[in-house]
């Protein structure tokens, strides 16, 4: 047993994947520590699940070790493991009342009488369905489906969650209100918590830190604030939250700033990238950082773009700005404050450059 494994609530130490040729994990390592909310975010492929899976003991790990509460659980088979599991497709039995349904995992583990009565009660008022006690699944909308997932699953208050596109059925409203449900039951229960979603939104509202996943390895994983105003690759950048990018070249790279070569011109910002040594770099704004005007200071940079589409979504306009490289940036504006912009203006931007991010 290695000291790191004891004080974390998971290890993964190299865990891999492969399918004959086929690499669906690249060894990957990474802690998870007691009572987090870690979320696996990435697009279709990117390995999500079979990293789950391997935590899960439904896939044997190609190479590497898993460790939980400090004990290898490598090759610990599915059902020595006493994991939460809640899926896309509720998986609830057909036959049984609610109740029912959330009494099994209790009886499985030997619960009966006024204690089994007493924690169904209890947790089928967290999830508010305890006047729904007696329906069948059928009797059941599909979020009212997916809350009696959950209160089967925190019902024996396991030690580890895992949860896989749980709210992937679900239309946007009540996706939205699941989260937050989600949220709150796992900070009353203090779980830990393993949850796959590839909805960049869902990863920010829910977690408390995202690991961000692409082609079969990890390409950051820090808090939401960390990843958002951080991003360490070009990717993450612009996988969570709209980014305008600025390609270019690395002109120098200290520890924490760095000088881009555009063809807008030369730009700084915080060096973030985690290759260090790529020549191909991109500037990185977001855009509530970009303002109309030209730079007020030296602690600001700018360029100039054409206004080529406009698009008004309520509280705000957001401007598409056509750049002298051809690519395009964007910007919000507030439709009720100053001269309205209009297609085919030429418009001046600047953004401090304590906010942008240089990555790779
Ligand atoms: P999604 O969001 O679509 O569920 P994911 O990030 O969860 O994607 P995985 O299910 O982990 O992705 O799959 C990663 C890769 O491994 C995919 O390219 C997939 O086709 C491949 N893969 C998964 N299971 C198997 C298998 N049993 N045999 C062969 N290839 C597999």
């Amino acid at each position: 047993m290695t000291s790191e494994s004891r004080q974390n609530k998971l290890l993964l130490e190299g865990l891999s994947k492969r399918y004959g040729s086929f690499t669906a994990l690249e060894p990957t390592s990474l802690a998870v520590e007691d009572g987090e909310f870690l979320t696996l975010l990435g697009p279709s492929g990117s390995g999500k699940t079979t990293l789950l899976q391997m935590v899960s003991g439904l896939a044997e790990p190609t190479s590497g070790r898993l460790w939980v509460d400090g004990e290898d659980w490598t090759h610990r088979p599915v059902n020595q493991r006493g994991m939460g599991l809640v899926f896309q497709h509720y998986a609830l039995f057909p036959h049984m009342t609610v109740a029912e349904n959330v009494a099994f995992p209790l009886q499985m583990r030997k619960l009966s009488g006024a204690d089994l009565r007493a924690r169904v009660d209890e947790t089928l008022k967290k999830v508010q369905l305890d006047s729904f006690a007696h329906r069948y699944p059928k009797e059941l909308s599909g979020g009212q489906q997916q809350r009696v997932a959950l209160a089967r699953c925190f019902v024996f208050r396991p030690r580890l969650i895992l949860m896989d596109e749980p709210l992937g059925a679900l239309d946007k409203s009540l996706r939205e209100h699941m989260q937050l449900e989600i949220r709150r039951l796992h900070k009353e229960f203090g779980t830990t918590v393993i949850y796959v979603t590839h909805d960049q939104e869902e990863a920010l509202v829910m977690s408390d830190r995202i690991c961000v996943m692409n082609h079969a390895r990890v390409e950051q994983l820090g808090t939401p604030r960390q990843i958002y105003s951080d991003p360490e690759t070009l990717f993450a950048a612009t996988f969570i939250g709209h980014s305008n990018v600025l390609r270019g070249k690395r002109i120098s790279a200290d520890e924490s700033q760095g000088v881009i070569r555009t063809a807008m011109g030369e730009f700084h910002g915080g060096y973030t990238a985690r290759d260090r040594s790529a020549e191909d770099v991109a500037l990185i704004v977001r855009p509530e950082h970009m303002r109309i005007g030209p730079a007020p200071s030296a602690e600001f940079e700018g360029l100039s773009g054409r206004v080529h589409d406009l698009v008004y979504v309520g509280a705000e306009t957001r401007l598409l700005l056509m750049l002298s490289d051809g690519s395009e940036i964007m910007l919000r504006h507030d439709p009720g404050i100053g001269a309205q912009p209009a297609i085919g203006d030429m418009l001046p931007v600047h953004w401090a450059r304590s906010v942008a991010r240089i990555v790779a």
